[in-house]
């Protein structure tokens, strides 16, 4: 499952050799995402970089791209999503430590020493990609037609629209 990667590493460690780790997860192997799926035969590639910032600080960053099949809440047929997340990790122990984080670092509750579980760090990051309701874009969507009769109006403001003037035009010279 994990090319000669472990399924548990320690991040100290691999901070201090600057380390990247490179693999590939089964997403059926994921008990918290794949009852998510309507489809989980794919896999979650991903990129972990182990490092500290300029205050010393352990950073884990992890990119991770998957093609997620969903079953559309709109017309119940399966849709791609396509995560490619990238986050910068620091393990804190505790809200308060969280809070104190600047702007582009996440924390991660982990214990001095502890080791991190890479496939649920990677699970995690793919459940937040998912959004509570997802759904087709409306143009692909099998239910687009009788949504779009509702939606157009708004959506093509006549000024703007070449063919609404043209349409104007034939309708004048019809008048006459
Ligand atoms: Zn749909």
């Amino acid at each position: 499952m994990l090319q000669r990667i472990p399924d548990r590493v320690d991040p100290w460690r691999l901070a201090e050799q600057e380390e990247t780790l490179e693999g590939h997860l089964k997403l059926g192997s994921l008990p918290r995402l794949a009852p998510l799926l309507a489809n989980a035969d794919g896999e979650a590639a991903f990129v972990l970089t182990f490092g500290k910032d300029v205050r010393r600080r352990l950073v884990i960053t992890l990119n991770v791209g998957a093609e997620l099949i969903l079953e559309c809440q709109r017309c119940l047929e399966d849709m791609v999503l396509k995560v490619d997340s990238t986050v910068r990790l620091t393990p804190v122990r505790g809200l308060q430590e969280a809070e104190q984080l600047p702007e582009e670092l996440d924390p991660i509750m982990l214990g001095e020493g502890e080791y991190l579980v890479i496939a649920r760090l990677i699970e995690d990051e793919l459940l937040l990609g998912i959004p509570s309701s997802p759904r087709h874009e409306q143009q692909n969507c099998n239910r687009q037609k009788s949504v779009k009769a509702h939606e157009l109006p708004e959506a093509e403001p006549k000024e703007d629209n070449p063919f609404a003037i043209l349409a104007g035009l034939q309708t004048g010279e019809n008048d006459n």
